[in-house]
């Protein structure tokens, strides 16, 4: 099925600043709550959010085979079950519908009061009940840096790690989307020099710039999914900041691998960008330095181009880039991760979300995490009010971006946007400054 969704030429009749990470191209999926409390399915042009529930009641998907329900729910896993076939058919109803040519909606002030908002009277939630997340650990930049600074410089990766899409089960139940602040959370550790572990707060709170994506119905227990299928299952991406405790996670990771350092909170971008709306932008993905296994040779362009930045913010000042990175650096790809998470028969279902793990370019200063910008607090970060990093403080935000671009047109994922309050106190509940 052709993607016209994606037509370069195509323009819309809303407003889209020219830097908009949501031109008529993108059309990204989210689940909102409108000015009047209802929760729904919708999408995004510009700054304008459409509600695609009403859109479904007023008849605009005729044609398109849908439940009446579909975008009436408050996750998309429903929708993302129905499949490929029906994401795309409505991608490219929706660029139709906001075609810069066609009069239908823009010309009925009535049906763009029921559709249209503005995003100041919308308020974004988690797209997806996710089932299971999976985090990989697919970046060798990342894995270098951190077997570098905890193993051996001259042996940092494993021996598995050019073979294997090294990667780990984690919570779901702690997934959630920008804008809610995470409190800094308390566990053991085990100070430098001692033998016994103390409980208090952690102090080495992180950041890791990944990226996610949302699976669909992929499998049934006990069949594997082939590489070159591997794509049609995936919906789409968003922005990931997996926060990491990293000195709890010093003492606990032996030797099953993360557990409390990483399961109090995990930030996601609200719009699900379409792995449809990401097709130009693909690219190669880093050259095998090991034969890969024949289950996971995957052919063609395995990467994308997203350019991905991290900003901290301190309270009451202005936000300093502390990173830049890209998608493209990853070593493995999606479909080899899907491809390999299924190998044993495991089967994967509609809004399963999984990370690629942190995605370090080459050079320092496109690190994904605090504890390669710092090198484990060796080198404080500088940031624009004087201050220095070495880990996240309480009252900071930490800002994820991403977009690609290419010959004039940028997809971008807008933000994942959360700060970091102290530890949680019963008797205070400290709120977001
Ligand atoms: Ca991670």
């Amino acid at each position: 099925m052709p993607l016209s969704a994606n037509n370069p030429d195509r323009k819309s009749w809303l407003h889209v600043d020219k830097n908009s990470d949501f031109p008529i191209q993108n059309i990204p999926f989210g689940v909102f709550l409108t000015r009047d409390d209802i929760i729904t399915i919708g999408t995004r042009i510009g700054d304008t959010a459409i509600d695609l529930g009403a859109l479904h009641q007023l008849g605009y998907f005729e044609g398109i085979p849908l439940t009446d329900d579909i975008f009436l729910q408050d996750t998309l896993n429903d929708f993302i079950a129905d499949g490929r076939k029906t994401w795309r058919l409505v991608r490219n109803r929706i660029a139709e519908i906001f075609d810069a040519e066609n009069k239908k909606l823009k010309g009925s002030p009535k049906h763009k009061e029921v559709v249209l908002f503005r995003l100041d009277e919308i308020e974004m939630q988690l797209p997806v009940q996710i089932g299971d997340y999976t985090d990989f650990y697919s970046s060798i930049e990342h894995a270098t840096n951190v077997g570098t600074m905890f193993r051996d410089p001259d042996n940092a990766l494993l021996p598995n790690w050019l073979h294997i899409p090294v990667g780990y089960h984690g919570r779901s139940s702690s997934v959630i989307p920008s804008g809610i602040p995470v409190h800094r959370p308390q566990g053991q550790t085990l100070p430098a020099g001692e033998t016994q572990p103390v409980f208090g707060p952690s102090k080495l709170i992180d950041f890791e710039l990944e990226m996610a994506f949302i699976t669909t119905d992929a499998n049934d227990l006990g069949e594997p999914i082939p590489i070159e299928e591997a794509e049609e299952y995936i919906f789409g991406l968003v922005l990931f900041n997996d926060w990491s405790a990293r000195d709890i996670q010093k003492w606990e990771y032996v030797p099953l691998g993360p557990f409390l350092a990483k399961s109090f909170a995990s930030s996601i971008s609200p719009w699900i960008v379409t792995l449809d709306a990401l097709e130009p932008y693909r690219v190669e993905s880093p050259k095998p330095l090991k034969k890969q296994l024949d289950y996971l040779q995957q052919k063609g362009k395995k990467s994308f181009d997203i350019n991905l930045e991290v900003s901290i913010q301190p309270e009451k000042a202005k936000e300093t880039i502390v990173s830049r990175s890209n998608f493209k650096y990853m070593y493995w790809s999606m479909a080899q991760q899907l491809t390999h998470h299924t190998i044993n028969g495991c089967p994967i279902n509609s809004g399963d979300m999984m990370g690629s793990g942190t995605i370090s370019g080459p050079t320092p200063d496109s690190y994904g995490s605090m504890l390669e910008l710092s090198w484990r607090g060796e080198k404080p970060v500088k940031l624009k009010d004087g201050s220095e990093r070495k880990f996240i403080n309480d009252y900071d935000t930490v800002i994820m971006r991403g977009h690609c671009e290419k010959d004039g047109t940028r997809i971008g994922f807008g933000e994942v946007k959360s700060q970091l309050l102290p530890i949680f106190n019963p008797k205070k509940k400290d709120k977001a400054h």
